[in-house]
C-alpha cells in the first residue's frame, strides 16, 4: 500500500530499531510507496512512511530491492557531496564512500552480503543514515 511520506522532523530524528519477520508488510508498503515516487525518489527508509524499523528500499535503475537490517561492513573511497531527501527541503553537505559492502537480509529474511559502488552506493548510504535520526 501506498503510504504518506513523513516530513516531522521530530520523528524522523528517532532511532529505527531491527525489523522482524512480522515487519513484512512494511517491506511491501516502502516498495509500494517508492514505486509511487520514482520520478522524485530514488531510495526510501521505512521512518519515511512511519514506522522506526531497520528496512531500506533502493531504485537502481528499472529494479527496486529492499535490504533488511541492512550494516555496512567495508566502504572505501570518501568523498564530500550534496544529497536532497524526500522527507526535506533543500539540499545537505554529507560524506560519502564510492564502494561499500553491505550484511543485509532480503525481504524472505535470508542473509545476504552485496557490494555496490557509485549511485547505488551512495542511495544505500543515505537511507542507511534514516536509521540513526540523522537527517541529511
Ligand atoms: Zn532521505
Amino acid at each position: 500500500m501506498v503510504k504518506k511520506i513523513v516530513r516531522d522532523p521530530l520523528f524522523l530524528q528517532q532511532k529505527s530499531e531491527l525489523a522482524t519477520e512480522a515487519d513484512t508488510e512494511v517491506i511491501v508498503d516502502l516498495m509500494d510507496t517508492l514505486k509511487a515516487n520514482l520520478d522524485r525518489c530514488v531510495g526510501m527508509a521505512a521512518n519515511m512512511i512511519g514506522v522506526k524499523k531497520q528496512i531500506i528500499v533502493v531504485a537502481a535503475g528499472p529494479f527496486i530491492f529492499p535490504m533488511v537490517n541492512p550494516v555496512i561492513t567495508a566502504k572505501s573511497g570518501r568523498y564530500e557531496t550534496m544529497e536532497s531527501c524526500l522527507s526535506l527541503d533543500g539540499e545537505r553537505p554529507c560524506t560519502r564512500y564510492r564502494e561499500i559492502e553491505v550484511d543485509y537480509f532480503d525481504q524472505n529474511f535470508k542473509p545476504k552480503h552485496g557490494k555496490y559502488t557509485g549511485f547505488t552506493a551512495q542511495i544505500i548510504q543515505h537511507e542507511i543514515q534514516h536509521f540513526s535520526g540523522e537527517l541529511i
